[in-house]
């Protein structure tokens, strides 16, 4: 049955609780407005009650004012109806308004005449009207021609217009048209009536006014009120939001306020906190003395403007470090009401600071520690910006070490053209430079008799500037074992040419006895005949001359030798391969012969000049033919095959570019795989006298002019037909439009018989 409970009728308390509750639910500025509105049309309710009521009894009044002239003047009419016959009105000799009642007077024989009564109109209206209507209407009696003849009031006009309220009848029976007017008095009703009307009126406007000032005043109030309710809000949001924990005490040291960061911070609520008097809670045991002497200078004003650095115990027990900063809390009339202090959790900044410092401490470490020296110079202001142990060492604090390590002058190469990449700060093409890696240089430092390896780099300095970092490592050590390398294979091959004429002693011998027997023959045949008498001084001066030939053939042999065998610092300068190439063939030749081996040299025309040690190439060209010369010789080859040619041409390839090829090919038994594979080696050698230092002495020689070396076997079929090496060697492009002239006619000579030349 209780579904079927009636619906509550509302009672005023219900009522009430509705409207309680709807006023809540109305926004504020909505009640605001409820609340001034409501007066004001409060007032104009009561101001339309008043008018209304003023209304209604001003016509009440006039009704019964109406009525009662109604009345009266009907009575009074009634009162005058008895006559038979009146005559009209008119006007007696002494002017007073008159009229006559004619009775006739009939007997048994007719009308025996008749009685003549004359009325005054003045007389009857004073002696028949009651004196109590006069006081109350004006009383007046009116011709036909509606013309007053008399009346209670003595200025009928004057009343006539002030008054509205008329009423008029006949005076039947009276048929001589006289009229009977009354008129209602305007009495003292109508002037108190309006007098409080107005007062009314004035006194609600006046109210209406007021409260219409009260309203605007309310208007700024709540502008100002919802200015602060936004205020309040956005610090609150702000108080929230915030990780720095907020504590306000009094001048006491009583805490009156903490935000929720600082709860969230401390892990206490703010009921733990508000109200509590030091040590606080979140003081850690072990510094409560510290805490309280720091809260007394907190109190006294004395704390340090950056702030103090404090540990602060969680409930939880946990401690964390913190800074704390303190400022004076002033109220509205400029008294100090207490203290604000904020408080951030600087763990995590202390753990990075930490970190930084560590991480910066061991870079710092490394750099100092480093071998090599560092620096940083600023590249416009030629500031030195960074330094490390073995600069200073080095160089000392200034930046002319930095400056004579990069030898030419710290500017980076400018870009004359692409204007687009240069930035308009400096006018440096920065990124093109920082993006330059460093490219490695070799400086020697005269003073400090160091040579160095210097990389360099653009980078941008912390401050924004650009700047230019050196890493210059000590290679002094390095340097010193390389030219003591280099001057190891300078010996090694000095004495790599001594050898091969060690070797080739029996030849020279040999080529060197056969000048000398023809010179010693023809000075012992010309000695027999200018003994004898016999000779010609023809004849004389050709011998002498054929003896003269022979010796400076044997000179040239000498010649060359010495040349070959001298030791020299090895020279680079611009050499034709035409005269290498006939040194070579001419020293050669004289194993050649020896052997039995032909030689057949190839020469290309134009040939652009090499930037090489002539001797040293003739050295390696000179092992070749030995080695060639020794394989057929060894291998007891035919005549047919006891045959060398030596090619130099111009080459082009993707790989070298532009380079002079010298080729020896042979027609010996080639080379097994396994003497191929260890062919450069040093000391490797088939030979029962051989050192094995000629090819590896030739590779070391051809690379460090940047060329190369390649040998390989030549088939017919698959059978070997003999071997193949061949040199290369860069053209000297910067010698090439000035170069010598090179021969027109190619050197093309052929050693086919090796006595031949002997002759
Ligand atoms: P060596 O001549 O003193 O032996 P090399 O370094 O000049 O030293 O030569 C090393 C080896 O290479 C030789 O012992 C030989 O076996 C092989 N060799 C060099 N040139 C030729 C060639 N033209 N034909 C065959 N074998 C060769």
């Amino acid at each position: 049955m209780s579904d079927l409970r009636e619906a509550p009728k509302p009672t005023p308390s219900r009522l009430k609780r509705l409207a309680g509750r709807w006023w809540r639910q109305q926004s504020p500025s909505r009640q605001d407005r409820f609340a001034t509105m409501g007066p004001l049309v409060s007032v104009l309710l009561f101001l339309a009650a008043i008018t209304s009521a003023f209304w209604y009894l001003r016509n009440e009044e006039i009704d019964r004012a109406t009525e009662a002239l109604h009345r009266d003047t009907e009575i009074l009419a009634a009162r005058e109806s008895r006559q038979p016959l009146y005559s009209k009105p008119y006007n007696d000799p002494q002017g007073a308004p008159v009229f006559q009642l004619h009775v006739p007077l009939i007997d048994r024989h007719g009308f025996a005449g008749a009685i003549v009564v004359e009325y005054s109109i003045e007389a009857l209206l004073r002696y028949f009207v009651p004196t109590e209507v006069t006081r109350r209407h004006a009383i007046a009696v009116l011709g036909p021609d509606q013309r007053e003849l008399t009346g209670t009031v003595n200025t009928p006009t004057q009343t006539q217009s002030n008054n509205t309220l008329v009423y008029q009848v006949p005076l039947a029976p009276l048929a001589n048209g006289i009229q009977l007017r009354g008129q209602g008095y305007r009495t003292s009703i109508g002037l108190i009536g309006n007098t409080l009307f107005w007062m009314v009126v004035a006194l609600s406007v006046l109210t209406v006014w007021m409260l219409l000032g009260t309203w605007r005043h309310m208007r700024r109030r709540s502008q100002i009120q919802k200015a602060l309710v936004q205020e309040t809000n956005f610090r609150r949001a702000m108080e929230n939001s915030m990780l720095t924990g907020m504590r306000a005490m009094d001048m006491n040291g009583q805490v009156t306020y903490v935000n929720p960061a600082f709860c969230a911070m401390t892990g206490y609520s703010e009921t733990e906190l508000v109200d509590g008097f030091p040590p606080f809670p979140y003081w850690p045991e072990d510094r409560i003395e510290e805490n309280m002497r720091l809260l007394q200078q907190e109190l006294q004003g004395r704390s340090p403007a950056g702030g103090i650095e404090v540990k602060v115990k969680r409930k939880d027990g946990s401690v964390f470090d913190a800074r704390m900063y303190v400022s004076p809390l002033i109220d509205p009339k400029g008294q100090q009401t207490g203290w604000m202090t904020s408080m951030t959790n600087i763990t995590e900044a202390k753990r990075i600071r930490d970190q930084l410092s560590a991480s910066h401490e061991r870079f710092t470490t490394v750099l100092e520690q480093l071998d090599a020296a560092v620096s940083v110079l600023s590249v416009q202001q030629g500031e030195l910006l960074f330094t490390n142990r073995s600069y200073r060492l080095w160089f000392g604090g200034d930046a002319k070490g930095h400056e004579g390590l990069t030898s030419v002058s710290v500017s980076p190469p400018f870009q004359a053209e692409g204007e687009d990449n240069v930035d308009t700060l400096s006018g440096l093409p920065t990124q093109e430079l920082m993006d330059s890696g460093a490219q490695p240089r070799e400086v020697f430092i005269e003073s400090l008799q160091m040579w160095f390896d210097v990389r360099s780099r653009y980078l941008q300095w912390t401050d924004g500037r650009l700047a230019q970092m050196l890493i210059a490592t000590d290679i002094t050590a390095r340097r010193r074992v390389e030219e003591q390398a280099q001057q190891q294979a300078e010996r090694a091959a000095a004495t790599s040419r001594l050898i091969t004429m060690g070797e080739m002693a029996s030849s020279v011998a040999h080529e060197l006895n056969q000048p000398l027997t023809a010179i010693t023959n023809y000075c012992n045949g010309i000695v027999s005949r200018v003994r004898a008498g016999t000779i010609q001084t023809e004849d004389m001066i050709a011998a002498l001359q054929k003896t003269a030939r022979q010796a400076e053939r044997a000179g040239q042999v000498i010649h060359r030798i010495r040349a070959f065998v001298k030791r020299s610092e090895p020279q680079r300068q611009a050499s034709q391969a035409v005269d290498i190439v006939e040194d070579a063939v001419e020293l050669a030749g004289i194993e050649l012969r020896r052997r039995k081996v032909n030689i057949h040299t190839y020469v290309a025309q134009r040939l652009p000049p090499l930037m090489v040690d002539p001797i040293l190439i003739e050295q390696v060209l000179m092992n070749l033919l030995k080695n060639a010369a020794e394989a057929i010789d060894s291998a007891q080859m035919p005549p047919s095959r006891r045959h060398i040619e030596l090619r130099v041409v111009p080459k082009h390839s993707a790989e070298e570019g532009g380079v002079i090829e010298f080729s020896v090919t042979d027609t010996g038994p080639g080379m097994k795989e396994d003497v191929l594979a260890r062919l450069y080696e040093a000391f490797f050698s088939t030979k029962v006298e051989g050192m094995g230092i000629g090819l590896s002495l030739c590779r070391s020689i051809i690379e460090s002019h940047q060329g190369r070396i390649r040998a390989q076997n030549l088939y017919n079929g698959s059978s070997v037909t003999g071997c193949r090496f061949a040199v290369t060697l860069p053209v000297d492009l910067s010698q090439r439009a000035e170069g010598p002239a090179v021969p027109e006619v190619p050197m093309e000579t052929a050693v086919s018989n090796p006595n031949a030349s002997s002759s």
